[in-house]
């Protein structure tokens, strides 16, 4: 199973590909999270790169495909990966099927602009395990430590109002026209990103077995 998962910052992309990475036991490759483990590294592409992410820009395409070339050989993507933050333009998107082969299905989280902002401002993530959070809508049980492995929780450096609008305007301009890609080659499913969790990846599922 290949699965693409797109929308726009703040979606939810990651939180569902977690889930559906549980759910159906293959893994879940966030190129958001295979550069900000570069950037842990300190090496100087680690500092080229959190300069451009601080700005809320897309990362050079050559660097990306890189880094998905080399976590695409692990083992835990044997059978099947969801991709979460990639392709973010439609060379990405071109490209993809000679890194990784044909995909099955691309699955897009639609959350209109007016709740993103407010949603991002709110949305923090533990610094060891990566879970996700939100203040208001899905918070730990102790405020600003992780339920998981009890690691402290932190809000990224893009996700401050003015980067979050500049994120949003490089989503509309570079990444939505890869949803028309992908509607072209009937690969498309789209689904409503507002609501509840747990509602949204029944909905995920249902729609990925139906669409089987
Ligand atoms: P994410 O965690 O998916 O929200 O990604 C955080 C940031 O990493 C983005 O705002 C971009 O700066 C960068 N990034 C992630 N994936 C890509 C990609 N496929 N192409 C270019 N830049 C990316």
């Amino acid at each position: 199973m290949k699965l693409v998962l797109i929308g726009c910052p703040g979606a939810g992309k990651g939180t569902q590909a977690k889930i559906l990475s549980n759910h159906f036991k293959i893994a879940h490759i966030s190129t958001g999270d295979l550069l900000r483990d570069e950037i842990k590294l300190k090496t100087d592409l680690g500092l080229k790169i959190s300069t451009i992410i601080e700005a809320g820009e897309l990362v050079s395409d050559e660097i990306i495909e890189q880094l998905l070339s080399k976590r695409i050989l692990n083992q835990d993507c044997k059978n099947g990966f969801i991709l979460d933050g990639y392709p973010r333009n439609v060379s990405q998107a071109e490209n993809l099927p000679s890194i990784v082969g044909q995909i099955d299905k691309v699955i897009l989280i639609s959350v209109d602009d007016s709740i993103i902002i407010e949603r991002m401002s709110g949305r923090r993530s533990c610094s060891k395990c990566g879970q996700m959070y939100h203040i208001n809508y899905n918070p730990p049980k102790v405020n600003g430590v992780c339920d998981m492995c009890n690691s402290k929780l932190l809000q990224r450096n893009d996700d401050t109002p003015d980067i979050v609008k500049n994120r949003l305007l490089v989503y509309h301009n570079s990444t939505s026209p890869i949803i028309d890609f992908y509607k072209s080659k009937n690969l498309l499913l789209e689904i409503d990103g507002v609501g509840n969790i747990d509602d949204i990846s029944k909905t995920l599922i249902d729609t990925l077995q139906g669409a089987k």
